[in-house]
């Protein structure tokens, strides 16, 4: 029975290793309208114009205008299959994305920019609560505290209302905090990994943008299923988080050529540590400019 469960795991494994884009060669000849070069392929290898693009034809045009709201790269349909494979096969389409088939799959940092405006739009049109509610109750606080008695009071305020909007933008502006909040991620995941895989520091960045995209995907079905979204734990994603556990360890399963879970587990539960480790310095960076600040405005 366990032979049989370990065997389809394997089958389903050598399956999503498969990426379905061929590389189509073309060794017709044109003559470049723009250059005059003349070259086999289907683009000009001196200024980069596809061998079909001289002439305007109603999907050229069409193309060109889903390039200029991000849909289309190239015409290589790659938005499809890229959606398709971050739930079907992520670490391979990563591994093979850093491998050099860039071409073959949309870039993550405009995927991930689309799919924060569409759950925005989502959230807005089902009216499912921002965190503007607790903004305005911290800023009733610093009126508060401005009106206080006590001197220190008073000059806390200016700090509370500065962490309030800067708590306010990070909600705001989500996909430029998750890529901020992603810099820890990058760095805890690399200096886990950094022995295991032969990815750099801004190869698991741009790994971990696409793996925001996944979470982006999953927290879109979330809302429109359950209409709500978790916004606490670990990770800035909106998910659960045990639901983020589970996907980060099927992704690094395929992306870090992981075979058995329970070393798998560890590596996972030695990056959140690492991750805590950060995030308690930059707390106590925070509290020893505080102290400094209190301690130039009372002397
Ligand atoms: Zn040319």
């Amino acid at each position: 029975m366990l032979m049989r469960l370990k065997n389809a795991l394997r089958r389903l494994d050598a399956m999503q290793q498969r990426a379905d884009y061929n590389v189509t060669r073309s060794e017709e000849r044109h003559t470049c309208p723009h250059c005059q070069n003349k070259y086999a392929g289907h683009y000009c290898p001196q200024c980069g114009l596809g061998c079909d693009s001289s002439r305007f034809t109603a999907k050229t045009i069409m193309r060109k205008m889903l390039d200029v709201i991000g849909f289309e790269e190239d015409g290589q349909h790659s938005l499809l299959r890229t959606l398709r494979d971050l739930l079907w096969r992520p670490g391979y389409m990563i591994r093979d994305y850093l491998g050099g088939h860039s071409p073959a799959y949309f870039q993550p940092f405009k995927l991930l920019l689309l799919l924060v405006l569409i759950f925005t739009l989502l959230i807005h049109m089902l009216g499912i609560e921002g965190s503007t509610e607790s903004f305005t109750e911290s800023m009733k606080k610093v009126a508060e505290l401005q009106e206080s008695e006590a001197e220190v009071e008073r000059m806390a305020a200016p700090l509370i209302a500065l962490a309030a909007k800067v708590i306010r933008w990070f909600s705001e502006n989500m996909a430029y905090s998750i890529i901020l909040q992603n810099i820890f991620i990058v760095t805890a995941i690399w200096k886990v990994y950094r022995r295991r895989a032969p990815y750099t520091w801004s190869e698991t960045f741009v790994a971990q943008m696409y793996i925001c995209c996944q979470f982006m995907l999953l927290t879109i079905a979330e809302v429109l299923l359950l209409r709500r979204y978790s916004a606490d734990g670990l990770y800035p994603y909106l998910v659960n988080d045990w639901v983020v556990t589970f996907v980060l360890l099927y992704d690094f399963f395929q992306l870090y050529g992981e075979r058995r879970f329970w070393p798998a587990l560890w590596r996972l539960i030695k990056v959140d540590l690492w991750l805590i480790l950060q995030y308690a310095l930059l707390i106590l960076i925070a509290i020893a400019l505080l102290v400094v600040y209190l301690a130039i405005r009372t002397m």
